[in-house]
């Protein structure tokens, strides 16, 4: 039998997230600059090179596999990649096969996701108000993005709304995004800002809102009840008594949960990131590219890689400056 992937703080890594692409259809502003420089075409992993990766990390014991970017579903043929990972799904080694999007792309897409075992997705969504929507994603319109979001729950799967918590802009939907989601029969979840790449002129302190005083301002009007439930990941959730839905809260500034962190991060160009808030990254595409017929270099590389794992991230804005920042966008990694 394969040994586990064990990193040095004894945390199984069983959970993936593969970037396909750099580039995306938006641009929103906490995550690009306007002006962006994407990867050569020749840089990136072909699909038949993800499928590789991919399946190693499956055979290592990842059980989920998030498909994110940039924006996943640009890239060309994705479908092909999906309809090749769902045999994983078939054969029981992979849990789960699922994405994160904006959503732009789902009213073509949804039916044969579904098709290819995609049972539930996670859709990025800031504002439900047009004007805002076009403003933080720059090149984004809103009713693209709600056409997707019912194509995706026509064709079955259960769609969770991932919004960054924005001081000054998302602040006053805090109810109505809650609401809205709870009448769609949607989970949603929302994210602190990180400090990831230079954005232009954006300071990232004025974007912060604290997810505790968000809380506290939805506790104002809900009982929310804590759940012991844990995605083995960064987020924390709450049942909305009232609604019955459940609201997660990803914390990477105020509170991090490194300690339960199960995952590691692939580019679209095979490098593997331990961690989404550290440099240290390990090459993959070259024992890839150089052995192409013998897995056995990949896998050692991948085992040396997890044996480097930090313990966490260095993020922190509490002393009115923005520590830990990244140099790379969140669009490289894969948020
Ligand atoms: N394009 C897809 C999307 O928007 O869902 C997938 C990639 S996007 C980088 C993944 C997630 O990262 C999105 O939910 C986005 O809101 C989030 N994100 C991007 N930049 C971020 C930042 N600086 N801090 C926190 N979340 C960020
Ligand atoms: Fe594109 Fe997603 Fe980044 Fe927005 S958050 S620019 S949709 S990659």
């Amino acid at each position: 039998m394969t040994a586990p992937l064990i990193d040095p703080f004894l945390r199984p890594i069983s959970y993936l997230r593969v970037s396909v692409t750099d580039r995306c259809d938006f641009r929103c502003v906490y995550c690009m600059s306007e002006n962006m420089t994407f990867l050569p075409k020749k840089e990136l992993l072909t699909l038949e090179e993800l499928d590789r990766l991919c399946s190693t990390f499956i055979r290592l014991g990842v059980e989920k596999l998030r498909i994110t970017g940039g924006e996943p579903l640009v890239r060309r043929d994705i479908l092909t990649f999906f309809r090749s990972m769902s045999r994983h799904l078939d054969s029981g080694a992979l849990k789960e096969l699922t994405l994160t999007t904006n959503g732009s792309q789902l009213e073509k897409f949804a039916t044969d996701l579904a098709a290819a075992g995609v049972r539930r997705i996670n859709v990025s969504l800031d504002t439900l108000d047009e004007g805002k929507f076009a403003q933080i994603t720059r090149w984004g319109r809103l009713p693209q993005v709600l056409r997707g979001i019912d194509a995706a729950q026509a064709a079955g799967m259960r769609v969770k709304i991932n919004t960054v918590a924005l001081k000054g802009f998302n602040e006053d939907e805090l109810f109505t995004l809650a609401e809205w989601c709870a009448a769609r029969g949607m989970d949603l979840t929302w994210i602190e800002v990180m400090p990831m790449g230079d954005i232009g002129n954006e300071s990232r302190l004025d974007q912060y809102w604290r997810l505790t005083d968000l809380r506290a301002r939805l506790a104002e009007r809900y009982r929310l009840t804590d759940l012991a439930e844990r995605s083995g990941g960064p987020a924390r959730y709450v049942r909305v008594e009232e609604t019955g839905q459940k609201i997660g809260f990803i914390t990477p500034l105020s509170h991090n949960f490194c300690e339960s962190c199960n995952r590691v991060r692939l580019t679209c160009t095979g490098e593997l990131f331990m961690c989404l808030g550290q440099e240290d990254n390990a090459d993959l595409r070259a024992p890839l590219r150089a052995h192409p017929g013998d897995d056995a270099p990949l896998e050692a590389a991948i085992r040396a890689a997890i044996s480097h794992k930090p313990k966490g991230h260095d993020f922190d804005y509490s002393r009115q400056v923005v520590d830990g920042k990244m140099s790379r966008h969140m669009s490289h990694t894969g948020g």
